[in-house]
């Protein structure tokens, strides 16, 4: 059965060949993205495999549907670039990976934590170019302070359990709290206390219209002075301009993101020989008090390796039409 891979990356064609144990799937790999312009590379596909950054809108599952396409097979746990309505109309099902290492993002949340608050990025410079002056890198102790997790699913859980070793008070909000949360010592409060008395804020929930940008100049505002913001979900839980003045204010102090709202043009490739369009993404860079990573949390081998595996046997659950345990509803 023919699969075709948009956003191919090198680790893309290892780990699902790898994961390909049967040898029952074609895949077809394919480095662009998934767009309209692009969606006609799929014909006679009976099953694409997506990534976070391709466009799943009606235009595009449209142009799947029409050149044989049953079967979207996401390589990710978050599907807010599916238009799912769209898609239902159309007759394609929807499959995606719900966890493949909670692990792999938890732990890179928490060292973005660490690099801002020991300013390791900095440190790393000046120690190469033979600056060994302290100046600027005082830190804090993260014993003792109070860290606010917004979404405590499976990830904000696994944050929870790290931060809570550190010593952390650990406080969460999620409209559908968990055991296993309160268990790894978290403790559920409204959105609004967990914003006003946290001294980080990292966000661990879905992009959805009811929460993109969620973290906006009101937000911002009932947040404690100097707050360290972390978000490894989706960049469009950030009103990006309203945090670039929080940080011009001062009332953030610290910004670690893995996800930026614009990212589709510019993640995953290197651009470094070209010039950067994107002002407000510009603008950010020249923070000392910003680290951005370009979605990497994600890339673990474990992760990498789950990813793959449980694309596989999703497809092959669809071919051997077995009950779709990961479908999106
Ligand atoms: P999950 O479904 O296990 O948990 C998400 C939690 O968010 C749920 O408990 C849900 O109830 C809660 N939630 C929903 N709406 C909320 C709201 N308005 N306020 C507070 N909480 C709310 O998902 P997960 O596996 O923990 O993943 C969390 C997010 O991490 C994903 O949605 C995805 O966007 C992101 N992610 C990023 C990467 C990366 O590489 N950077 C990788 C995987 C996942």
């Amino acid at each position: 059965m023919k699969v075709a891979v948009f956003s191919t990356r090198p680790y893309d064609r290892t780990s699902l060949d790898a994961a390909n144990t049967a040898g029952e799937l074609e895949f077809l790999y394919l480095e662009p993205r998934l767009l309209p312009e692009t969606a006609h590379m799929a014909a006679g596909c009976t099953i694409v495999s997506a990534f976070v950054n391709d466009h799943l809108n009606r235009n595009v599952l449209t142009t799947l549907a029409a050149g044989g396409t049953r079967l979207i097979a996401l390589r990710s746990a978050g599907f807010n670039n599916v238009d799912l309505e769209a898609a239902a109309e159309l007759g394609l099902r929807v499959v995606r990976v719900p966890a493949y290492s909670p692990n792999s993002i938890a732990e890179h949340a928490v060292g973005l934590m660490l690099v801002l608050n020991r300013k390791f990025h900095r440190a790393y410079n000046r120690v190469r170019e033979g600056n060994f002056a302290l100046d600027g890198l005082l830190g804090f102790d993260l014993t003792g302070k109070t860290v606010g997790v917004i979404g405590t699913g499976k990830i904000g859980t696994v944050v929870a359990r790290i931060l809570h070793g550190f010593g952390c008070t650990v406080l969460g909000y999620d409209p559908y709290p968990n055991d296993q949360a309160i268990a790894a010592g978290l403790e559920y409060r409204e959105l609004d206390d967990v914003m006003a008395v946290s001294d980080i804020v990292t966000l661990h929930l879905p992009l959805t219209p009811e929460t993109q940008h969620m973290i906006n100049a009101e937000s911002i505002a009932g947040m404690k002075p100097g707050v360290m913001l972390i978000n490894t979900s989706r960049g469009g839980l950030l009103h990006t301009a309203d945090v670039i003045e929080g940080l011009k204010a001062g009332q953030i102090g610290y910004l670690g993101l893995d996800v930026y709202e614009e990212e589709d043009d510019i993640f995953f490739q290197d651009l470094s020989s070209n010039i950067l369009q994107d002002d407000v993404f510009a603008r950010l860079l020249t923070f000392p008090n910003v680290v951005i990573t370009g979605h990497q949390a994600f890339f673990t081998q474990e992760a990498v390796g789950a990813i793959a595996t449980t694309t596989v046997d999703n497809i092959r659950a669809f071919i051997h039409d077995e009950p779709l345990v990961n479908a999106v509803q």
